[in-house]
């Protein structure tokens, strides 16, 4: 039965999971953590070492390690179960593998009858989010890919760094895949109330525009530079994820580029990717529709595509 505590599990405690553990911790957003790995020793020895700093945090979070019956009323499930992008490694080369480990995590939260939120960060991760929906059958507004948040973040640190501002003060998503075919429709990009792009041709000697335009390739490539100099990635990731879990527990209406069942949007039936979309307490409650231009449509297109044939790789008979 549903208590009012607000309860979140999550499903791989790895360097994702574990630092999504950690801040969801320190910022108290839910009352009670559960968490689940296949080496169920390593989940209660990283519940323990949460425990023990309990006494410092301003608000009590109940955390232990699980199984899939704590997860029957939890509110939201994190995934991030999974092999993580080897150095060098192509995001889909992962794809044969956590299809399995997915099958299997769907699977258990079917048999326990989980009705809350499915938040799939695992790579591909579009891919991961349309597959969890396709094998859990839920409601689309239920099963969300962390999408490009991450990358979104990305560029709006990068382009609060070329403006001097704030990245809280730059509107900019970055759309499409998690991934290689993902972009960024600068029309959309805006900075004090103005297109950036209106701002380069306004003040060009102080904001040169083909270094406005270089910070996408920059914002495609953070994931592999720092996988390359550090093995992975993860306390921006958490950091997101807490933020959106955050806005689903409290219902704020904000908006995220998040992989969500696109349903006609854009143009795009039946497909899983980053697009804007307002969260509320149910989940997705609207996907944004931007006014994009000929040609970013064109790129949007493109990478819905891309993952279409990744997804019939998977799945041919639901492509
Ligand atoms: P990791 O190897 O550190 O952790 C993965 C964890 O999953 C391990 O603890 C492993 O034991 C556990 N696991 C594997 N199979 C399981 C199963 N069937 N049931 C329960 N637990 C299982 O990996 P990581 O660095 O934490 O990355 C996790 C995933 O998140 C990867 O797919 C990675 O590519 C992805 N990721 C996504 C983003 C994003 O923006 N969406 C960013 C960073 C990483």
């Amino acid at each position: 039965m549903k208590t009012t505590k607000r309860k979140i599990g999550v499903i791989g405690c790895g360097k994702v999971g574990m630092g999504f553990a950690f801040a969801t911790m320190q910022s108290g957003i839910c009352d009670q953590l559960v968490l689940i790995d296949k080496d169920m020793r390593r989940a209660a020895a990283e519940a323990e070492d949460l425990r023990h700093g309990l006494c410092f945090l301003p608000r009590v979070t109940e955390v232990y390690a699980g199984d899939y019956p704590d997860l029957a009323d939890a509110d939201i499930v994190l995934i991030t179960a999974g092999a993580a992008q080897a150095p060098g490694e192509d995001r889909m080369a992962l794809l044969r593998r956590n299809t399995e480990v997915l099958e299997e995590i769907v699977g258990q939260l079917l048999e326990v009858h989980f009705e809350g939120i499915y938040l799939v960060a695992t790579n591909p991760v579009d891919i991961m989010a349309r597959l969890a929906r396709q094998l859990s059958g839920a409601p689309a507004r239920r099963v969300i890919g962390s999408g490009t948040i991450l990358d979104t973040a990305r560029l709006r640190a990068l382009v609060g760094e070329f403006f001097s501002l704030d990245p809280k003060n730059v509107h900019a998503y970055v759309l499409g895949e998690h991934g290689e075919s993902e972009f960024v429709p600068w029309s959309q990009v805006s900075v004090i109330s103005k297109s950036a792009v209106t701002v380069c041709h306004q003040h060009p000697e102080r904001f040169p525009l083909a270094s406005l335009y270089e910070l996408e390739a920059k914002t495609r490539n953070a994931a592999a530079e720092l996988i390359e100099a550090k093995g992975a990635t993860c306390y921006g990731i958490a950091t997101a994820l807490v933020r959106l879990c955050d806005a689903i527990l409290s219902g704020d209406n904000s908006i995220f580029t998040l992989s969500c069942h696109t349903g006609g949007a854009y143009g795009l039936r039946d497909i899983y990717l980053g697009v804007p979309a307002v969260v509320d307490g149910s989940g997705i409650r609207e996907i944004v529709t931007l006014e994009l231009e000929a040609d970013e449509k064109e790129h949007l297109r493109r990478s819905a595509h891309y993952l279409d044939s990744m997804y019939a790789d998977i799945r041919p008979q639901f492509v």
